[in-house]
C-alpha cells in the first residue's frame, strides 16, 4: 500500500528511536527537561522568535496560540477554509468563548489588508471587538499553497495598525520556506505568534512548537497547563522532534515527488489536477463521474491511500517514507483503478 493520506503517516527513523531512548530528561512542567528546553530554543531560532513552547500537535498549538492572545467573547478573523475553522472541532468557540468572523482568502487562501480592515470591528457597547487575526501558511486546504510573505505581511499590517496582534499557522512553514526559498523566521517575520508541526513534513513521531514573545510564551506556557498538555519527562519525544528540525531541507524531495506525482496524474483522463507548489497534489474527479470518496476507494482497491477533501476533490499527500518510484507507482495505479 502506498499511503499518501498525509505526511503525517511516517515512521520514526533509526536515528529517532535512539535519540529517543538515550534523551536527558526530566520534568518539564518544572521547567527541568534539558532535551525539551534544547528543542524550544532551537525551535524559537529557526522562525525568528524569543521563545517557543513544545505542544503533543498542532491543533493545541493554535488553540493555544487563539486562547493566550484573546479575551472570552471577543471575534477572530480567520480566512475561512483554514484549518482552525475547518478541522479543529470549532475549538475557538468551545475552548475560548470567541466568534468567528470568517474572511474569504481567495485562491489563494490568504486575505487583503482591505478585508482585514473590513473585517475589524472595533469594540463599543454593542460590539465584541476583534482580539485576533489568524493566517495560515501553507495553505492547506487550497492545496499546500506557498502564500508570498509580502502578502503575510500586508494583512498583518492591517491587523496591527487596529492593536489586533496576528497568529500564523505554519503547520507547513518549512514546506512554504523551502518552496519559496527564504528563510522560515521570514514567513513568521511580521506575526506575533506562529505554530508550526514537528509531526507533519519533518518526520517526527509527535510534537509542534508554539513560538512568540518571552512574554507571549510565558502565558502561553499557562494555557498549555489548562489544555492539558503540561508533559513530564518529554525529551523522550522532543528528542526525535530535535532530529527532527534538521529535516527542513528534505522538504524539497516531497516537492519535487508531488510535482511529478501531479505531472503523472494530469496525464490521466478525467482528472483535473492542482498544480502543486509544495507537497500536496489536489485531484478533482468531478470529470470522471466519480465523487472523490469513490475515486479513493477504487485508488485503495489499487494499493493507493489518500483523503477526501471536498465532494469531488481528494488529497495527496508526498511525505519522507515515500520516494520517487513509490509516486510513479501510485500514479499509474491510479490511472489502472480507473480503467478497470
Ligand atoms: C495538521 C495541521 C494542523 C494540526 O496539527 P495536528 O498535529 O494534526 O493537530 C493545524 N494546521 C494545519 C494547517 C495543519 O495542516
Amino acid at each position: 500500500m502506498i499511503d499518501l493520506r498525509s505526511d503525517t503517516v511516517t515512521k520514526p527513523d533509526d536515528a529517532m528511536r535512539e535519540a529517543a531512548r538515550d534523551a536527558e530528561v526530566g520534568d518539564d512542567v518544572y521547567g527541568e527537561d534539558p532535551t525539551v528546553n534544547e528543542l524550544e530554543a532551537r525551535a524559537a531560532d529557526l522562525v525568528g522568535f524569543e521563545d517557543a513552547l513544545y505542544v503533543p500537535t498542532g491543533t493545541m498549538g493554535n488553540q493555544v496560540a487563539v486562547r493566550t492572545h484573546t479575551e472570552r467573547g471577543q471575534e477572530v478573523l480567520s480566512e475561512r477554509e483554514s484549518h482552525v475553522v475547518k478541522w479543529e472541532l470549532g475549538g475557538m468557540a468551545q475552548l475560548s468563548g470567541l466568534q468567528l468572523r470568517s474572511l474569504d482568502g481567495g485562491e489563494r487562501g490568504v486575505p487583503t489588508p482591505e478585508q482585514v480592515r473590513e473585517g475589524y470591528v472595533e469594540e463599543d457597547a454593542h460590539r465584541p471587538g476583534t482580539g485576533l487575526l489568524t493566517l495560515e501558511n501553507t495553505h492547506n486546504s487550497k492545496g499546500g499553497i506557498a502564500i508570498d510573505p509580502g502578502k503575510i505581511d500586508a494583512a498583518a499590517e492591517a491587523a496591527h495598525d487596529h492593536g489586533v496582534p496576528v497568529h500564523l499557522d505554519g503547520a507547513r512553514v518549512c514546506n512554504a520556506a523551502v518552496a519559496l526559498d527564504v528563510p522560515p523566521a521570514r514567513i513568521a517575520e511580521s506575526v506575533d505568534s506562529v505554530m508550526f508541526c514537528l509531526s507533519k513534513g519533518l518526520g517526527a513521531p509527535v510534537g509542534s512548537m508554539l513560538a512568540g514573545s518571552e512574554a507571549f510564551v510565558a502565558r502561553a506556557r499557562r494555557n498549555r497547563k489548562l489544555f492539558g498538555g503540561g508533559m513530564r519527562q518529554a525529551g523522550v519525544i522532543a528528542a526525535p522532534g530535535l532530529a527532527a528540525l534538521d529535516n527542513v531541507d528534505r522538504l524539497a524531495d516531497d516537492h519535487e515527488n508531488a510535482r511529478v506525482l501531479a505531472e503523472r496524474l494530469a496525464g490521466i483522463d478525467g482528472l483535473d489536477v492542482q498544480e502543486p507548489e509544495t507537497n500536496i497534489v489536489l485531484v478533482d474527479t468531478e470529470r470522471t463521474g466519480l465523487t472523490a470518496e469513490a475515486f479513493l476507494d477504487d485508488c485503495e482497491d489499487a494499493g493507493v491511500l489518500g483523503t477526501q477533501f471536498d465532494t469531488h476533490v481528494a488529497r495527496f499527500c508526498t511525505h519522507w517514507d515515500v520516494d520517487r518510484e513509490d509516486v510513479e507507482t501510485a500514479a499509474e495505479r491510479v490511472g489502472e483503478a480507473l480503467d478497470a
